[in-house]
């Protein structure tokens, strides 16, 4: 089994998803008492959300490029970033390291290609809706995106956070999310990305009316597979 070298904390709960996702899997496919083999390293969100708030993507990368360079010396033989937004500085990362960034958009589209689904809404911080980071690797694909209008993309940004990355998740803010999720299924959308990876811990993707590309959860398993591939 390979050693996965995970970033987390961005923000902390979303990063119990990925620890607990990844060693279920690696049980349910080893068996026995097996676990992941895997190295944390975890941030202090605040420092993280104050420099993405400046637009400091720079410094963003300088940090993130560090601490994947230090995993990568600890013995990570390939680098998880827990969440969506910071992926945006990740082709520089990828420069930077001598082992594998696990993606999260190629993922994510990988799965959106498996269910033949062409277009799809996508969710997330201000950044990752805006920026071409996400979009342009699910174009790649051939899969079309489209994003919610400016006064809902405000809300989700804010809640994101205001609420989600502080441990909030509220029946109120879960409602609208299903209501913009169903305007956009009006739009013409197949299918949805939850852009972030706090999203599966406010909804259940069963209650939605569309599939749910669950970025968390496919980032998750696509590191299981990575870890537990017999390519060296
Ligand atoms: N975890 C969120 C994401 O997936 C937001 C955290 C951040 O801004 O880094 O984008």
């Amino acid at each position: 089994m390979k050693t996965l070298g995970l970033i987390g904390g961005l923000s902390w709960y979303s990063t119990l998803v990925y620890y607990r996702t990844i060693n279920q899997l690696t049980n349910e496919r080893l068996g026995s008492s097996h676990s992941a083999k895997l190295i944390l390293y975890s941030v202090d969100f605040e420092e993280f959300r104050l420099l993405q708030n400046r637009g400091d993507w720079e410094e963003v990368e300088r940090m993130l490029s560090g601490i994947a360079l230090q995993l990568e010396k600890s013995g990570a033989e390939c680098i998880v970033m827990c969440t969506n937004t910071p992926h945006l500085v990740a082709d520089s990362i990828r420069k930077k390291i001598k082992i594998p960034l696990l993606h999260i958009a190629e993922e994510t589209a990988k799965e959106i290609v498996k269910k033949k689904i062409n277009k799809v809404g996508l969710l997330g911080t201000r950044f990752t809706m805006e920026h071409p980071f996400f979009k342009d690797r699910l174009s790649e694909f051939g899969i079309k995106s489209i994003v919610p209008d400016d006064a809902d993309k405000d809300y989700i940004h804010s809640s994101i956070f205001n609420e989600l990355t502080r441990g909030l998740f509220k029946e109120d803010t879960k409602n609208k999310f299903l209501d913009i999720i169903d305007n956009l299924k009006k739009e013409g959308a197949e299918g949805i990305v939850f852009g972030c990876t706090e999203f599966s811990i406010l909804i259940n993707p069963d209650e939605c009316s569309i599939p749910i590309f669950e970025t968390a959860a496919i980032h998750s398993k696509a590191a299981v597979d990575f870890a537990l591939s017999a390519e060296p």
